[in-house]
């Protein structure tokens, strides 16, 4: 068991308060170390290193500010057994996924890091002879990045990597379920040549760490990544002092079956989608809509793939398809949802139960049919492996179903007919469609969703220019 520290200046430094939270195991309970409770006063300490290093990290060309990221991403590939049993450990995915975000994650700072020799402004025609007009795109300043903790390594890169190369610096504030791997992302940095106070950490609570971060006036965006909730209290905190805010958000994905689809590629991805990371993903599937006539066909396949399904600890057992849920709070969710769903009519076909495991918040892999579009299992993020099945006779009556949620994030269909998956693209209102794959998106794609989903984006050219803040300049000759 260990005490870990934050990460200011370069260096890990005590927080001035003696309060810790602790980090537990959740699949088996246990301790795995603990991080500063930090104060008000060492989140003031970490934006002021950040902004301290901001000027002259701006004024090297972003060529150089990429060389120490391509250091770190290959630091990262070389850690990269090490780094995945720490994200298991804390966050409970399975090690093949835990890898999968190890590699994405170096993928996703060298990414941005080519971006480097590609940012470009604008020159834009004058109306008045002899004049230019020229379109910058500056850093914003200092960047808070706030995460969550279901793919919490790779969403540390997924801030700070657009936020440095385009000369912000930043402070992280990694979710205090899983801060350990984020204590480890910092030693790598450490190693990386980035120069110091260019990338903070401060560990804590949201209320507290979050919310100062929030609303600091000292910091020029928000990068909030997490609960529709939590984001309306990171943009209220914001609001006074006109803090840009990019939010990442929640999703209620719809997937939709069409009778022309292939079933089996259906059911696989879409058992995929619940699986994943426990089913604890904001762009997967959520709710199901399949067409009558291929309704029975589609459940029985379906039923059968979820039952077959293992669970356990992914550490004791690396063969099992999922891990716990991320703790009691999120167990007692699911759990809720699914008796609510139950209260109302819906069926159970297979779980609809706590699993066995001694410690862990486990759940069956669970699929309800009968269900309705007012039932809160088809409105509310479960964050679960639960399917809630609805049947549907006609494509309009589908769309119109998909739409109807509070989300926005991403959604997908199956079906064989090009014309049904392009008139699906242009009629739902999401921010991402996948057609006839499972839902996971590109880092060279656009990740923002619509509604309660977000504000901005992330990932791509566009995900990268969120962190710019445009200036532009006329110059009479
Ligand atoms: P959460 O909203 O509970 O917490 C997210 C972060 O916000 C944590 O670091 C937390 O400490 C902090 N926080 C809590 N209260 C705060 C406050 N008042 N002020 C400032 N910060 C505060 O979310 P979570 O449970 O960690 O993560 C799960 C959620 O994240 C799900 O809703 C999921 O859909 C969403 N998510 C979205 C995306 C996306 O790209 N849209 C990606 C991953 C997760």
């Amino acid at each position: 068991m260990r005490d870990y520290q934050n990460f200011i200046g370069g260096q890990f430094v005590p927080s001035s308060g003696t309060e810790r939270v602790e980090v537990f195991n959740p699949s088996t309970g246990a301790l795995i170390c603990t991080v500063p409770e930090s104060t008000a006063e060492d989140v003031e300490r970490a934006i002021e290193a950040a902004a301290k290093a901001q000027p002259a990290w701006a004024s090297r060309p972003a060529i150089e500010r990429a060389k120490p990221l391509r250091v770190l991403a290959q630091k990262i590939r070389e850690h990269k057994e090490e780094l995945a049993r720490i994200i298991t450990e804390e966050q409970g995915k399975v090690l093949p996924l835990a890898r999968t975000e190890v590699d994405f994650t170096a993928d996703y700072i060298d990414y941005m890091a080519e971006w480097a020799r590609r940012i470009e402004g604008e020159v834009i025609e004058s109306d008045r002879p002899g004049e230019m007009i020229l379109l910058l795109r500056q850093p914003i300043g200092v960047v808070a990045g706030i995460l969550p903790w279901n793919f919490p390594f790779f969403l540390i890169a997924r801030k700070m990597a657009p936020a440095l190369v385009t000369g912000n610096t930043i402070v992280i504030k990694p979710s205090e379920e899983t801060p350990h791997n984020a204590v480890k992302f910092c030693e790598l940095v450490m190693e990386s040549g980035l120069p110091a106070g260019v990338f903070n950490v401060v560990h804590g609570r949201g209320p507290t760490v979050g919310h100062a971060l929030a609303s600091s006036p000292k910091i020029g965006m928000v990068s909030f990544t997490g609960s529709v909730e939590t984001g309306a209290a990171v943009m209220a905190a914001a609001a006074p002092n006109i803090t840009k805010v990019n939010l990442e958000l929640g999703g209620k994905a719809p997937a939709i079956v069409m009778a022309d689809a292939d079933i089996d590629l259906a059911v696989r991805a879409i058992k995929a989608s619940r699986i994943i990371n426990s089913g604890q993903v904001c762009n997967c599937a959520e709710r199901i809509y399949v067409q009558r006539q291929v309704a029975d066909e589609f459940i029985d396949k379906f039923v059968a793939a979820m039952r077959a399904a293992r669970y356990g600890d992914p550490l004791a057992d690396p063969t099992v398809d999922y891990g716990p849920l991320i703790n009691r709070e999120g167990f007692e969710k699911v759990d809720r949802l699914v008796r609510s769903a139950v209260a109302a009519g819906a069926q159970v076909l297979t779980g609809g139960k706590r699993g066995q495991g001694e410690g862990g918040y486990f759940y069956e892999p669970t699929v309800l049919v009968n269900c309705r579009q007012d039932m809160e299992i088809i409105r509310k993020e479960t964050f679960g492996p639960v399917a809630p099945i609805i049947v549907f006779d006609e494509f309009e009556e589908a769309i119109a179903l998909a739409n109807d949620s509070d989300y926005g994030l991403t959604s997908s269909i199956y079906t064989r007919d090009l014309n049904t998956a392009l008139r699906a693209a242009r009629m739902l209102q999401f921010g991402e469609t996948y057609i006839n794959r499972e839902n996971f998106e590109a880092m060279q794609g656009f990740h923002a969703g619509w509604r309660k989903s977000g504000i901005g984006g992330a990932d791509g050219k566009h995900g990268l220019y969120e962190y710019t803040q445009t200036h532009v300049v006329y110059i009479q000759t």
